[in-house]
């Protein structure tokens, strides 16, 4: 099979942890007889300095001829003084909304080996394996009127939240589906605030009427402060999770976590869109940032980045048997005792980042 994929690596450590990625890639590709073939771009902060904008139409273009996008990270703090069009996120969103990436799949999974890892106890932690579906191309990141103004009592800002009926819909959908398809406790955990906003009623009507349609599946539904609360007090009651866009945003660096660090949560945001193969577009990317406190040390951990590779070989090239050789080999990794720092516990391996690439691929090799 010919893989084909758009490469934007981004700012910050995002660049370090999809060089990786590459190497799982390029690695499976060869094992498997697939050949990978990518083209990368500048996106955020770096195509901010570099061409002005951050991310262009030459680089919009070339994901479109791509099966799919691989991702790192995008910001910098020089820009966080700056207006919002001026902003490296400013690529995020044009890349969401130009591939309808509405859906953003965010599996979560406490493996056995890495619960020292976590600041929660071992015991809370047994039998994690949830998924949180955020809701990416609406809500308040993309509602109008969104802005600054002064009048005669000061400064003020508006934020805008909307969603429609088909919005909420489709994405509850896919968290239904997705239950469907698990092995696990077929419940859908709907997350809102319904006791006082507006959207979070129509998003709970929406959802019950979704419900109705899978009588096979549970449906809850769980107001985000207790969802919170409820993440950290028994997360091994949860299966499939599915909110609204900022909702999902805070919750999964919450769900972090449970896993042990951000370095290893990977994620894959989904829409309608089908690829020129006839395959499912998707955007995968570590749902951790660029990590400027850490950027340029060799120490950030890839394995989000690695585990991003896998979801992408599943969700696009439906190449089961490789995402799961990929998986196996970060497991097998972690269980050898190597660890990047943020997962460093005494007696255990210490390596950098490109190390843990080379573990990844090592073990691939056996
Ligand atoms: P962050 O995720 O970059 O970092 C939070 C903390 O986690 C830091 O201490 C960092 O060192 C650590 N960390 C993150 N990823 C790690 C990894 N792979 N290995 C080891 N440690 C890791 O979040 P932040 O500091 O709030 O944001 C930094 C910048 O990233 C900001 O400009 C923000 O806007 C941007 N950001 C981008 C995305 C994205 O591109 N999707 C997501 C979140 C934040």
């Amino acid at each position: 099979m010919l893989l084909n994929l758009a490469v934007l690596p981004g700012d910050g450590i995002g660049k370090e942890v999809t060089t990786e990625a590459l190497k799982v890639l390029q690695t499976i590709a060869s094992q498997y007889g697939h050949s990978l073939n990518y083209e990368e771009a500048l996106v955020g902060g770096a195509a901010l300095e570099a061409e002005g904008v951050a991310i262009t139409e030459a680089t919009l273009n070339m994901c479109r001829a791509s099966d799919s996008i691989l991702f790192g990270a995008v910001g910098l703090p020089r820009y966080d003084q700056e207006p919002m069009e001026r902003r490296p996120e400013q690529a995020l969103f044009a890349l969401r909304k130009t591939f309808d990436l509405f859906s953003n799949l965010r599996p979560v999974k406490n493996l056995p080996v890495l619960q020292n890892a976590s600041t929660l106890k071992p015991e809370v932690l047994n039998g994690v394996d949830l998924v949180v579906v955020r809701e990416l191309t609406g809500g308040v990141y993309f509602g109008k009127p969104s802005q600054r103004y002064t009048d005669e009592g000061g400064r003020k800002a508006v934020d805008t939240l909307p969603y429609s009926e088909q919005e909420i819909e489709r994405i509850v959908r896919v968290a239904f589906e997705l239950s469907k398809s698990r092995n696990n406790k077929k419940k859908v955990t709907s997350v809102d605030k319904a006791n006082v906003l507006n959207t979070s009623r129509l998003w709970r009507e929406v959802a019950n009427e979704v419900g109705r349609d899978y009588p096979e599946i549970e449906l809850e539904h769980m107001l985000v402060d207790s969802a919170a609360m409820n993440l950290i007090r028994k997360p091994s009651a949860f299966d499939v999770i599915v909110t609204e866009n900022m909702f999902g945003d805070i919750l999964t660096d919450e769900a972090s976590m449970l896993a042990g660090s951000m370095g290893l949560l990977s994620s894959a945001s989904l829409g309608s869109f089908k690829n020129a193969s006839g395959g499912q577009f998707g955007m995968y990317e570590p749902i951790h940032g660029t990590a400027p406190d850490i950027t340029g040390q060799g120490i950030a951990n890839p394995l989000a980045a690695i585990g991003c590779a896998a979801m992408l070989l599943r969700l696009t090239y439906g190449l089961e048997k490789e995402a799961t050789a990929i998986e196996t080999a970060i497991e097998n990794v972690l269980q050898k005792g190597y660890r990047t720092p943020d997962l460093y516990e005494s007696g255990m391996t210490k390596l950098g980042t490109a190390q843990m690439g080379d573990a990844v691929v090592a073990e691939l090799k056996g």
